[in-house]
């Protein structure tokens, strides 16, 4: 891990040149790699030396923007992989398998909910969900000897609840688990999990990290500091995995990068969800200005839903960063440089008029994506979280006249105005 603070870092970490190297990381479009004896290869197979075999399983360009990625959260290792989705599921899936369970907050993605919910279900592991509003001995009571993790999301979409992380660090960490959480909308710009005790992070780099809606992607980052050999809980971790002739991976790799280890050889191995090497050149263009991206998406989020507050139109307003927010005080704590650019509120007169608002807008646009450099909006009821019952909409905290803007880098008073004249209509 380097010392630079984490603009410098965006910029500089991973991709290092040697002298008469390229100065802007390569993309190394090749999905194989040359070896002069066979012996040598048998190494890289048996996980004995580290090297690059395969492009489903690792790749120089992709190895550079995971160094970078896991620098900037402060982790010790990171898997790129080809979605957001893949992302959960992997972290999931490397420590978790059928009869056993996992303990959710329910104010996540709607995706998510659907992966843990419908898909996990159907491979034989169960998701207990959690409200962040439950005491801890009601959460308690949802883990057993079967519970594999503790999962939530730093700032869940599209609810905009703040994790109590050190809270739910602790909760995990009595039960012996780790915590893994979603740190999408924040970036480790904004926050850096590990600080305040979770174990794994995960990203779907589709949305800030990207940042111009250009590439899917997801990333996996190790915290390095659980210690899996405790208690024998996780023998995937602490015993010979005979799919590498007896390789066990904390004493190979020490608990530092078992995990990480393990999720890359064997996952990615298996499942194939890799990202492409042009993909992760696109996403490392993206991190390079991904500080600067994200102070100025906090400014003008903050600017926007002061505004909203004032507008007669506007029956409530979600925003960590509004000092009379539910989140303020957790934001506060978790996220002193600012709240991302993701603002949920209310247009007075329901679904109906939330619908007309969204088709008034000029400058921000109908799209089914977040945390890009442009202005959008999106009704979640109708869309990203459709496919959940009502109940499920409750507990994930979306209304009917719920809207979800997620304030670009432009001007903040085009922004404002787009609005303004939008809930006029
Ligand atoms: C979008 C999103 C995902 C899913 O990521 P994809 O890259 O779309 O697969 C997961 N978690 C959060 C918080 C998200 O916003």
């Amino acid at each position: 891990m380097s010392n630079y603070k984490i603009d410098t870092k965006c910029i500089q970490s991973g991709y290092v040149p040697e002298n008469g190297q390229p100065r802007v990381l390569p993309i190394y479009q090749s999905t194989t790699y040359r070896y002069t004896d066979a012996d040598n290869l048998g190494d890289l197979f048996d996980l004995k030396v580290e090297g690059h075999m395969y492009s489903r399983i690792s790749n120089p360009t992709l190895a550079c923007v995971e160094e970078k990625i896991a620098d900037l959260e402060g982790g010790t290792g990171a898997m790129l992989v080809s979605s957001g989705q893949s992302a959960n599921l992997c972290a999931v899936l490397n420590i978790a398998s059928a009869g056993q369970n996992i303990v959710a907050l329910s104010e996540i993605y709607g995706g998510t909910v659907n992966l843990f919910a419908v898909s996990l279900k159907k491979m034989g592991i169960e998701t207990r969900f959690a409200t962040g509003s439950m005491s801890d001995e009601e959460i308690d009571a949802l883990f057993d000897e079967n519970t594999r993790l503790l999962f939530g999301e730093t700032i869940a979409n599209p609810a905009l609840r703040v994790l109590d992380i050190e809270r739910f660090a602790k909760i995990a960490h009595r039960h012996n688990v780790p915590l893994v959480v979603d740190n999408t909308f924040p970036t480790p710009v904004l926050c850096r999990p590990f600080e305040f005790g979770a174990d794994i992070v995960t990203h779907s780099t589709t949305k800030y990290m990207d940042g111009h809606a250009t590439v899917l992607g997801g990333v996996i980052v190790d915290g390095g500091r659980f210690d899996w050999t405790a208690g024998s809980k996780y023998p995937e971790l602490t015993t010979p995995d005979e799919s590498y002739h007896g390789v066990v991976y904390t004493e190979q790799f020490g608990n530092k990068v078992a995990y990480i280890t393990k999720a890359r050889v064997q996952l990615l191995r298996d499942f194939g969800c890799t990202m492409s090497p042009m993909a992760a050149f696109i996403l490392n263009l993206g991190l390079e200005t991904l500080s600067l991206r994200m102070e100025k998406h906090c400014k003008n989020a903050l600017k926007v839903a002061e505004y909203l507050k004032t507008n007669p139109h506007v029956s409530w307003i979600s925003y960590p960063g509004l000092e009379d927010d539910s989140q303020y005080l957790l934001a506060k704590k978790y996220l002193p440089d600012g709240c991302c650019g993701v603002i949920s509120f209310g247009v007075k007169g329901g679904r109906e008029k939330a619908v007309k608002f969204m088709n008034g807008l000029k400058l921000a646009q109908i799209v089914v994506h977040v945390a890009d450099a442009r202005t959008s909006v999106l009704h979640p009821a109708s869309t990203t979280h459709r496919q959940l019952t009502d109940e499920q909409l409750v507990a994930s905290g979306v209304l009917p006249e719920q809207v979800r803007l997620s304030v670009g880098i432009e001007n903040p008073d085009d922004i404002i105005s787009d609005i303004a004249q939008a809930l006029e209509l």
